[in-house]
C-alpha cells in the first residue's frame, strides 16, 4: 500500500513541472532493443525485462530538458500466448517507476497486443500506436516529433505521421543497419543515450 501511495505522490510532483506536450518536443520510443534488452524468444516475464540503465537515464534527461516521452511497442507475444496483459502491465509499471526515480516521466505507453495476421491497425509499421499517442497527449499532429527504434518498422510507423526517424544500434539495430534499407532519412546512433546527447545539443541544427 505504502508503495503505491508513494508512486502516486511522486508522479503528481513530476507533473507540476512538466511542460505541455508539443509535437516538436516529443520523442516516441520503441521499447525492446531501445529501452531494454531485446530477445529473439520475446521478453515474456518481468525477470526477462532488462532495462538499459543508460536508456532510463536518457529518458529522464529528455524530460528534465522539457521534452515529452512516449513509448510505442509491438507485443505480439500476447497474441501468441507467451505472456498476458497483466505481465506486460507489470513491466510497464517498473519502467514508469524507474524513469520517475531518475527524475522523468513517460506520458503514455501504447502497445499492440496483436499478431501479424490479426489485421489490426496498430502493429508497426502501421501508425496506429502513434495515432493513439497523438490523441492521448491531446496533440493535433506528430509532425516534427521523433520516432526512435532499432527496427525499420519503427521508423516506417513514424514516416506517414511526419516524424523524424532515429535508428539506434542496440537490440536489432546493427542488423537493421546491415540491411541498409529504408534508412535514407534516418539519423543513426550507438544507443538512446547518444541520440539524447545529440538532440539536447541542438540536434539537426547542430550538424
Ligand atoms: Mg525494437
Ligand atoms: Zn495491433
Amino acid at each position: 500500500m505504502f508503495h503505491v501511495k508513494h508512486c502516486a505522490i511522486h508522479s503528481i510532483k513530476q507533473r507540476w513541472n512538466h511542460a505541455m506536450p508539443s509535437p516538436e518536443r516529443l520523442v516516441i520510443l520503441d521499447r525492446d532493443g531501445v529501452i531494454n534488452q531485446d530477445s529473439d524468444s520475446y521478453v515474456k516475464s518481468l525477470d526477462e525485462w532488462l532495462p538499459y540503465p543508460s536508456a532510463i537515464e536518457a529518458i529522464a534527461r529528455l524530460c528534465r530538458a522539457g521534452w515529452s516521452v512516449a513509448v510505442a511497442t509491438n507485443q505480439s507475444g500476447i497474441a501468441r500466448g507467451y505472456f498476458d496483459i497483466d505481465t506486460l502491465d507489470a513491466m510497464h509499471r517498473v519502467l514508469m517507476r524507474l524513469v520517475n526515480q531518475a527524475g522523468g516521466q513517460i506520458d503514455h505507453i501504447a502497445y499492440c497486443p496483436h499478431g501479424p495476421d490479426d489485421g489490426c491497425k496498430c502493429r508497426k509499421p502501421l501508425p496506429g500506436l502513434l495515432e493513439e499517442i497523438r490523441d492521448t497527449l491531446g496533440l493535433e499532429t506528430l509532425k516534427g516529433s521523433w520516432m526512435v527504434g532499432d527496427s525499420l518498422r519503427d521508423l516506417q510507423a513514424g514516416e506517414p505521421m511526419g516524424c523524424h526517424g532515429a535508428l539506434v544500434k542496440t537490440g536489432k539495430g546493427e542488423k537493421t543497419l546491415a540491411k541498409g534499407v529504408g534508412l535514407d532519412n534516418a539519423v543513426i546512433f550507438d544507443d538512446l543515450s547518444a541520440f539524447v546527447d545529440w538532440l539536447l545539443a541542438g540536434g539537426q541544427s547542430s550538424t
